[in-house]
């Protein structure tokens, strides 16, 4: 593509920093870039029209974990490791809320359930053994006890009657929370070029050679924000894993309030403007679902319709009214992996589904590289 003097000279050159990615990361990677040199030239490239991986396609828990899932992490990581993780997220929120405030993302703190289904017996009594356990490692966080027993007074079948209540769990608007986002970029002059893709870069030492899909440009440092699509550009231990979820069309008088998890968190759904969202079962094809491929599955889908029917609204009329996925950065183990590549190069991806809590730290964290 041919640019005139003015778009090269505007958006295209002498450039200080490329953030590679417009995702919650990526945003606030460049927010932190514009706090700590407010004259610089700071441009993120992004692949979509609009924010086009995980950001805007997530089912917007404000959560760090449900009882089942920080078991299920004790058998892959130690147990101050898990309290670390915890504690990102922790912080992380807070973090989050204290830059765009609760009332832009539409923060409700209705709290987290956690729901077992009716073979789940001994599930269900191995995560109440240890409870106790696990409160009193999240105790110097919160001050008192995070995860209570408490009856399903939601009308849930097929379910047991013992659910775990975990007061601290929230929820946000995800759309809204982007849009946020975005505008305080525009509003720190921070240039967003969309549809544009990374395809390579090349490190030379007084800058970084940057080759897209459209067009090459040179920076003095690259940023690489792109969580499950990384395995496309750089070489670390990052996996894609696409999750889908459904949303229904609104529900008069629905009674279903809060967030809600089962099986380690491999199932969760919310309410959200008078609707269900509901998402997860990536454990029924892991194989099919490592891909960084948009698209929903039968297997995955039938499985969610089934859900909805016959446990979460099993006595309420409802229709389906979208269906979509998106892309989330996995591997061995649940930290992130920020860190520097190359003298100019960083990176700040695998977030796994955790990356409303974390995403801002880590942006941050990430132009702290520098
Ligand atoms: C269905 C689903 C439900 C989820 N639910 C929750 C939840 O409830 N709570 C929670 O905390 N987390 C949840 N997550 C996880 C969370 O959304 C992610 O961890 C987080 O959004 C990751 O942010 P990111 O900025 O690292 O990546 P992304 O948001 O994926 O951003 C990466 C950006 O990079 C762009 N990009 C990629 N490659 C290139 C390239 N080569 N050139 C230019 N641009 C490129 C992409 O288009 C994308 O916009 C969920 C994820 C999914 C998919």
């Amino acid at each position: 593509m041919k640019f005139s003097y003015w778009e090269n000279k505007t958006w295209l050159s002498n450039i200080d920093f490329v953030v590679v990615g417009s995702g919650i990361v990526g945003l606030n990677c460049a927010l932190e870039l514009r706090a700590k040199q407010p004259k610089s030239k700071i441009v993120i490239l992004e692949k979509g029209l609009i924010p086009h991986g995980a950001s805007t396609r997530n089912a917007g828990f404000a959560c760090f974990g449900s009882l089942t899932e920080i078991l299920n992490d004790f058998d892959s990581h130690s147990p101050l490791e898990v309290y670390e993780l915890i504690q990102k997220r922790v912080s992380g929120l807070k973090r989050l809320r204290n830059l765009l405030g609760d009332k832009q993302i539409k923060y409700r703190q209705f709290g987290g359930n956690e729901i077992f289904l009716q073979h789940d017996t001994e599930k269900l009594h191995n995560s109440l053994a240890k409870i106790d356990d696990v409160n009193k490692l999240l105790e110097p966080l919160f001050k008192e006890k995070v995860f209570v027993i408490k009856k399903n007074k939601f009308n849930f079948q097929k379910t047991l009657e013992n659910t775990i209540f975990n007061k601290f769990e929230g929820q946000i608007d995800t759309g809204e929370m982007m849009d946020a986002l975005l505008n305080k970029a525009y509003r720190s002059n921070i240039r967003i070029i969309n549809n544009v893709s990374l395809e390579s870069y090349e490190d030379i030492g007084s800058c970084v050679n940057v080759c897209t899909n459209q067009f090459a440009l040179s920076c003095n440092k690259l940023f690489i924000a792109t969580n499950g699509f990384s395995d496309l550009i750089i070489n670390e231990k990052v996996a894609p894993a696409r999750a889908q979820v459904l949303i229904t069309k609104p529900i008069k008088n629905l009674k279903v309030i809060g967030t809600f998890h089962f099986q380690e968190g491999y199932y969760y759904f919310r309410n959200i403007d008078d609707r269900i969202l509901l998402g997860g079962g990536r454990n029924l094809d892991f194989q099919a679902e490592k891909t960084n491929e948009f698209g929903v599955t039968e297997t995955i889908q039938s499985k969610l319709d089934e859900l909805l029917k016959d446990v979460i609204l099993p006595n309420t009329k409802f229709e389906v009214d979208q269906r979509w996925s998106g892309i989330m950065g996995v591997g061995n183990k649940k930290t992130t992996v920020t860190k520097q590549l190359s003298e100019n190069v960083n990176c700040g991806v695998r977030l796994g589904g955790m990356g409303i809590a974390i995403g801002t730290s880590v942006g941050k964290d990430l132009a702290n590289l520098i």
